[in-house]
């Protein structure tokens, strides 16, 4: 290991002022100090934040739902008004990991983790997201688990929350607090499509602390659900994914929040199945024809060709879970 500082603050102005001053904020450590240990993140101040005031769950007034940044990711699976009310969250937390770091980590640190693309893990390999200008071995070597939609020539790591798949169908904003106030952002605004430079992942300002996340109010009843596809079923990354709420009244589909993981280079908003689904009636053949246009744009590397077909049909599958119909 490498010298570093530590710093624990207890209340926001430290935060910002060790934040303001380069230090990098940690919560659980689940990422980060992997991340320190294999040399990959080299920061020269660790600023421990557990002890801030963030770990509140509360409804908002309008009826959306408010969670702080610190909340374990246990804590906010169980909980009654995420369960009761966004099965889609719950079960995404809980299909995450392992339950040791469920138990540690934080909803903020769970979006703001780092792709487990293995060529950035190992500093040996060429990794552009990692040492800019320095290339990316992925694009000519196993590429397997790397991304399909969102790629670019410098990047093609896949975004590895199965929260922020279930943040970005409910359209879900990221509250932030820094040295120049508060800020709103969209998730989807959020995290960063990789472009030229894939070492930017958030727009996240110097010193910018996320201090809460927030599910803007959705028409009721809203179902929804969370399908993960992957090599095997527990402490395993998203080969694709599907989370889908659906608000159906009259027999005819309101609203339909769609987004895909396991296949972008930040949680993928399905735009075009959300729209052919909208004003239709739920049927087997809806989901079908909606679920065909879940990979429009795709651009498969050699070895990830097969999650062109196989996200079609885990939008589709879960379409059906959510949604039901003939
Ligand atoms: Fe690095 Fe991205 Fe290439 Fe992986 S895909 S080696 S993270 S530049």
């Amino acid at each position: 290991m490498f010298p570093f500082a530590y710093t624990r603050v207890t209340d926001v102005p430290a935060a910002l002022a060790a934040g303001g001053r380069g230090g990098r904020y940690i919560a659980g450590g689940t990422t980060l100090v992997d991340l320190m240990r294999e040399t990959v993140e080299r920061p020269a101040e660790l600023v421990d934040i557990e002890a801030l005031p963030m770990r509140g769950i509360a409804a908002t007034p309008g009826g959306g739902l408010r969670i702080g940044a610190l909340v374990r990711m246990t804590d906010a699976a169980r909980h009654q008004l995420v369960r009761t009310g966004y099965p889609v969250v719950s079960q995404a937390l809980e299909l995450s990991a392992s339950p040791q770091l469920r138990n540690m980590a934080s909803l903020g640190g769970n979006i703001m983790q780092r792709t487990r693309c293995t060529y950035f893990r190992d500093v040996s390999a060429a990794c552009n997201k990692r040492e800019p200008g320095s290339g990316c071995a992925a694009l000519e070597g196993f590429n397997r688990s790397h991304a399909i939609l969102g790629t670019s020539d410098a990047c093609v790591a896949t975004h590895p929350s199965d929260l922020a798949v279930a943040l970005t169908a409910l359209e879900a904003t990221v509250h932030l607090l820094g040295p120049a106030g508060e800020r709103r952002v969209p998730i989807g605004d959020f995290l960063l499509e990789p472009g030229s430079t894939p070492q930017r992942e958030q727009d996240l300002r110097p010193g910018e602390l996320i201090t809460a996340i927030e599910i803007p109010p959705h028409a009721r009843p809203l179902a929804s659900g969370y399908l993960k596809v992957r090599d095997r079923q527990s402490y395993e990354f998203a080969l694709t994914s599907a989370a889908v709420a659906l608000h159906v009244r009259g027999g005819v589909i309101r609203e339909a929040k769609v987004a895909a993981g396991g296949v972008g280079t930040v949680p993928w908003k399905l735009a075009e199945v959300e729209r052919r689904l909208v004003g239709e009636r739920p049927s087997a053949a809806l989901w079908t024809s909606a679920a065909s246009h879940a990979a429009d744009g795709a651009r498969p590397l050699r070895h990830n060709a097969f999650k062109v077909e196989l996200l079609k049909r885990t939008v589709e599958r879960q379409l059906r879970v959510v949604g039901g119909g003939k």
